[in-house]
């Protein structure tokens, strides 16, 4: 039988797992906080865990890392790495570093089924949901590279923020997610704020919901388009739950979330979405008809980062700068996403990796995308 992976479990699936050995929660507790807070891989580090039990795990468990395949920094201290995931499959993991905040963008498919037009993973086609163990543990090794790389003192942390961000639908992983987000957030784990974890989505709204009672953490939804037409063909996933009920679920949400607000993404391409009249739309879409319908939110223009298959490009900066404008006006908060890591290609979607298991997603990639030419407001 092979070995079980102890970084699958979040607290309360190692104190199960342990009572099949055996052994009392208090000792799952001591275990998890040897993987988690110190960084251990082998079992015989755990010295003041009962040799009885040790010599129980070094037969049947292991703590599995990701192998890493190579790793770049950038010049802003932005480092990405790569991790083989086996199969011909690789993902990355991004640690972002800021003045008041480290953070980590962490991948949760190899591959992603939803095949946003934009976005470099949609384009790979998907290969596999990762394992709850495979998402905790780019945590698990960037928290302990981090440390040592960095010099950190005992008790001082690396990573202050998570955000599910780097490759995959994490809410087409479900099963496997919130385990791991129950050990980011667990004090015995990582202690992470729930503020300070982010799930993005693409807008999978049965999960939206499942989320908010299993582990409501903060949610950001990749918008980027005001109207169904539009967001159809730049997010697929959009025919299957449109923006109606999508906004629904957000409002749903925010009844239990840990943010009194939502992060709207939204991508800012050339031509396509960053006209002032999707501008308008979009202001008329977050407020809703009626007063009880408006969505509390902030808004997050993220500058596209073009590859070349996408056959797109990057709104100008003053393109971009008026459409904040025009939100601001209208009294929603929004920001102008920083581009982090160009020169090693680890900003937003540029986040490729390797996959091997092509599926039909890139064949829905060669239709062209409504096209909405810029008026001439735009070029003043
Ligand atoms: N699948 C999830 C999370 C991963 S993508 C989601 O879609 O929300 C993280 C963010 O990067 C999303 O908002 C996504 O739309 C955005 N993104 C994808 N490709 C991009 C690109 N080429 N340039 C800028 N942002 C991109
Ligand atoms: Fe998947 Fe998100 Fe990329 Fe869309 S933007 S293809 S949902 S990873």
């Amino acid at each position: 039988m092979s070995p079980v992976n102890l970084l699958d479990f979040d607290l309360d699936g190692l104190a199960a797992h342990c009572q099949t050995l055996g052994e009392k929660r208090f000792r799952a507790v001591q275990l998890f906080r040897w993987i988690h807070q110190k960084g251990a891989a082998d079992f015989g580090q755990m010295s003041d865990l009962a040799k009885s039990l040790r010599d129980k795990l070094a037969g049947s468990a292991v703590i599995r890392p990701l192998a890493l395949l190579s790793e770049q920094a950038s010049t802003d201290g932005t480092i990405k790495w790569l991790f083989d995931v086996g199969n011909g499959d690789a993902v990355e993991t991004v640690f972002i570093p800021e003045d008041d905040r480290g953070t980590l963008c962490v991948s949760s498919q190899a591959g992603c089924a939803v095949g946003c037009r934009f976005c470099s993973t949609g384009h790979q086609g998907f290969s596999r949901n990762l394992s709850t163990g495979e998402i905790v543990a780019q945590l698990w090794f960037a928290e302990h590279h981090l440390r040592q790389r960095l010099g950190l003192a005992a008790g001082e942390r690396a990573i202050s923020n998570v955000v599910m961000m780097g490759m995959g639908e994490p809410l087409q992983n479900y099963a496997a997610l919130v385990p791991a987000l129950r050990t980011m957030l667990d004090d015995h784990g990582y202690g992470l704020s729930r503020r300070r974890v982010t799930v993005s989505t693409s807008g999978v709204v049965p999960m939206i919901d499942r989320l908010r009672e299993d582990c409501p953490v903060a949610l950001a939804v990749s918008l980027h388009a005001p109207n169904d037409a539009l967001r159809d063909q730049l997010v697929p996933l959009n025919r299957k739950y449109p923006l109606a009920e999508l906004l629904q679920a957000c409002r749903r949400y925010l009844a239990s979330a840990p943010r009194d607000f939502i992060t709207f993404e939204y991508c800012m391409l050339d031509g396509v979405n960053d006209g002032p009249e999707q501008a308008r739309e979009l202001i008329a879409l977050v407020h809703g008809p009626r007063a009880e319908q408006r969505v509390p939110c902030k808004l997050n223009l993220i500058p596209f980062n073009p590859f070349p298959a996408s056959g797109l490009r990057r709104s100008p900066r003053e393109r971009v700068m008026a459409f904040a404008r025009q939100l601001q006006e209208a009294g929603i908060v929004t920001t102008v996403r920083k581009t982090r890591g160009d020169d090693i290609d680890a900003a937003c979607g540029q986040l490729a990796g390797e996959v091997q298991d092509r599926t039909r997603v890139h064949k829905r990639m060669t239709r062209p995308v409504i096209r909405i030419e810029p008026s001439t407001q735009d070029l003043t």
